[in-house]
């Protein structure tokens, strides 16, 4: 049976760092809002979980940093990248550039929730377990998203809809489907596969996220809080498949071919079953898949997870989405057209993103393919002062 809900200036489906925050940015600016997620918060999330010194600020601005601060994470003052001989290079997190010293270790079970509940007390509606299952089109504009909740159809009609579902863009792939959207960047499928776990005895140093270069792939690992150290890894899929899909053998026998990985995960035990997910690739899609919807997030670009960047591009992108919307909201509201909305959010968020998403296209190369990855790090070993310039222009 469907239902009708009231009006929303805007309904944002997906409950990450980009969909709340979003949310708490429009309702800020008196905007109602609905936040749709299709799981029940906290949930475990795969990610590296390394919050990079920009987001505090992001929090302090959403209003929920002591909420981040008093979660029990970690301090992490630096990243070293270890290549697999184990030569390494180290990024102090100061570096990247918010006047912070520290990034912050922990888990997005909790980060999220946090999120969550900041989203409600500033005033959206949200709804867990409501699965986005369709759009509401008129003459080809979104008016709206079907959601389903409690076995229940519920239709929820609004001005705006954000896709921030990450990256399986549930909303602009259901366009795609039904051959509706014709701004779509399409990539490669990609060959990767991606794995979280919370380990116990765990040997890295307490204060620094570390990253282990090994063949056709990265992996990193953090603290986070309750003294468990966050381990999530990329690899190949044909190396999955040659361990026989098990996790243990993957991190065993590709992983810890890294020669400090082997160090300090040799005596590491899992604390939380496995997560895994395959990548499809990284990049650019569409950032208005339809007139009346925005992409934000990894739903508008997937930043590779080396860089330690992804939560906050899906923070500033969640920022940018809600004050182009609020700035047309009276047009909008007005019923006129989506073209100026679509044009500001576009040319934002090239002027914003543009640069840095070039500079990482180009480091994957170097990512991916072990011996350039060990001539880099001997290579930017050297030179303190080239060092931080990359890592700038990440973010
Ligand atoms: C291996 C790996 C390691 C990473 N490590 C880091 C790191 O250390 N630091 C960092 O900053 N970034 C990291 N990232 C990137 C980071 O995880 C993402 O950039 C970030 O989560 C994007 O946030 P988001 O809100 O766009 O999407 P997500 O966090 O993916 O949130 C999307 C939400 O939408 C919900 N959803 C999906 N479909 C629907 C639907 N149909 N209806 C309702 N809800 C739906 C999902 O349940 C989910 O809660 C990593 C990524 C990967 C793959």
């Amino acid at each position: 049976m469907n239902h009708s809900s009231d009006n929303y200036d805007a309904v944002i489906v997906g409950g990450g760092p980009a969909g709340t925050s979003a949310a708490i940015h429009l309702a800020a600016r008196g905007a109602r809002v609905l936040l749709a997620e299709q799981k029940k918060f906290p949930r475990t999330k795969l990610c590296g979980e390394f919050i990079s010194p920009e987001c505090l600020e992001h929090f302090e601005r959403l209003g929920v940093a002591h909420q981040m601060m008093d979660a029990g994470g970690a301090e992490l003052t630096e990243t070293l990248f270890y290549s697999r001989s184990g030569k390494s290079l180290n990024v102090p997190s100061e570096w990247f550039g918010s006047g912070r010293t520290g990034a912050l270790g922990l888990s997005r079970a909790e980060m999220d929730v946090r999120m969550m509940e900041r989203a409600r007390e500033a005033g959206v509606d949200v709804l867990e377990e409501a699965q986005a299952t369709g759009l509401l089109l008129e003459k080809d504009r979104v008016r709206g998203v079907s959601l389903k909740t409690n076995g229940r159809v519920l239709e929820v009609n609004s001005l705006v809809a954000v896709d921030a579902t990450g990256r399986s863009r549930a909303l602009a792939r259901r366009l795609e489907r039904e051959g509706k959207s014709d701004r779509v960047v399409t990539s490669r499928r990609s060959p990767l596969v991606a794995f979280k776990a919370h380990l116990e005895g765990a040997d890295g140093h307490k204060e620094h996220c570390e990253i282990y270069f090994y063949r056709g792939g990265y992996g990193g690992l953090s603290r986070v809080e309750n003294g468990l150290s966050n381990l999530c890894f990329i690899v190949q899929s044909r190396d999955v498949r040659a361990c026989g899909n098990d996790p243990e053998r993957v991190m065993h026998e590709v992983l810890m071919k890294n020669r400090r990985a082997a160090e300090t995960l040799e005596r590491a035990r899992t604390h939380s079953g496995w997560l895994a997910v395959a990548l499809e690739g990284f990049g650019r899609r569409a950032l208005v898949p339809a007139p009346g919807l925005l992409a934000i997030g990894d739903a508008a670009s997937f930043i590779d997870p080396f860089t330690g960047s992804g939560m906050l591009m899906a923070l500033e992108s969640g920022e940018l989405a809600a004050q182009t919307i609020a700035r047309h909201l009276a047009r909008l509201r007005n019923k006129e057209s989506f073209d100026e909305t679509a044009s500001d959010y576009r040319a934002l968020y090239n002027q914003v993103f543009g640069a840095r998403l070039r500079v990482c296209a180009l480091m994957r190369r170097a990512a991916f393919v072990p011996r350039f990855a060990e001539t880099i790090i001997f290579a930017l070993g050297a030179s303190a002062p080239a060092r931080r310039y990359l890592a700038r222009s990440t973010r």
